[in-house]
């Protein structure tokens, strides 16, 4: 009983959250510049990693869980498994690379069948490079009509400039962190029902 109190409350307060998009766009800068505040221009473009940062969410202290994803998603089960373990998603493209933006389509696909039990998944659509004005290939309107369809958030970035950098991690940790807390009060009865079983087995 207690085990399983402090599991859920350490659950309440870690956010995993995976970076998604194809390579080149920005990902591992994004995930660089929330956790070290600095702009990496040369990040090995194959290597997936991990990080851990304690940050302090609308007076609450929490964790965030970041996957920076890399090429190895192109193996599906490798792939499934990193969109298993994640509670929420930023789905990047670059703004100056319009190839990036149709693929976003495609890993949006990818995550709601991954996550096919999950009525609402945490996900923004992050336009990155918005440094990068005048190599512009995806219209602010383009991307905003796709992520309406898609009932989410659009926002556009800069990880050289630091331009809601921030704001994309925070606003999606809020979505993770709200799905939980109201999942928790709603599935009690569920989450009782869930242990129960458990226990027989
Ligand atoms: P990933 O493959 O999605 O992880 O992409 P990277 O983070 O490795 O970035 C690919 C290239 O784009 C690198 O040369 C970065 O320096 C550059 N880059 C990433 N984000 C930005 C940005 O917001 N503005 C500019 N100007 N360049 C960026
Ligand atoms: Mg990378």
């Amino acid at each position: 009983m207690a085990a399983s109190k402090s599991k859920n409350q350490s659950s309440l307060g870690l956010h995993k959250v995976i970076m998604v998009g194809s390579g080149g766009v920005g990902k591992s800068a994004l995930t660089l510049q929330f956790m070290y505040d600095e702009f990496v221009e040369d990040y090995e473009p194959t290597k997936a990693d991990s990080y851990r940062k304690k940050v302090v969410l609308d007076g609450d202290e929490v964790q965030i869980d970041i996957l920076d994803t890399a090429g190895q998603e192109d193996y599906a089960a490798i792939r499934d498994n990193y969109f298993r373990s994640g509670e929420g998603f930023l789905l990047v493209f670059s703004i100056t690379e319009h190839e990036s933006f149709t693929a976003t389509s495609e890993f949006r696909e990818q995550i709601l069948r991954v996550k096919a039990e999950d009525d609402t998944i945490p996900l923004l659509v992050v336009g990155n490079k918005s440094d990068l004005e005048g190599h512009r290939q995806v219209t602010s309107d383009e991307a905003r009509r796709k992520a309406e369809e898609w009932g989410v958030q659009y926002v556009e970035t800069s990880a050289k400039t630091r331009a809601n950098v921030d704001k994309v991690f925070f606003d999606l940790m809020r979505e993770v962190g709200g799905k939980k807390k109201a999942e928790n009060k709603e599935g009690r009865k569920d989450g009782e029902r869930k242990k129960k079983r458990c226990c027989i087995l």
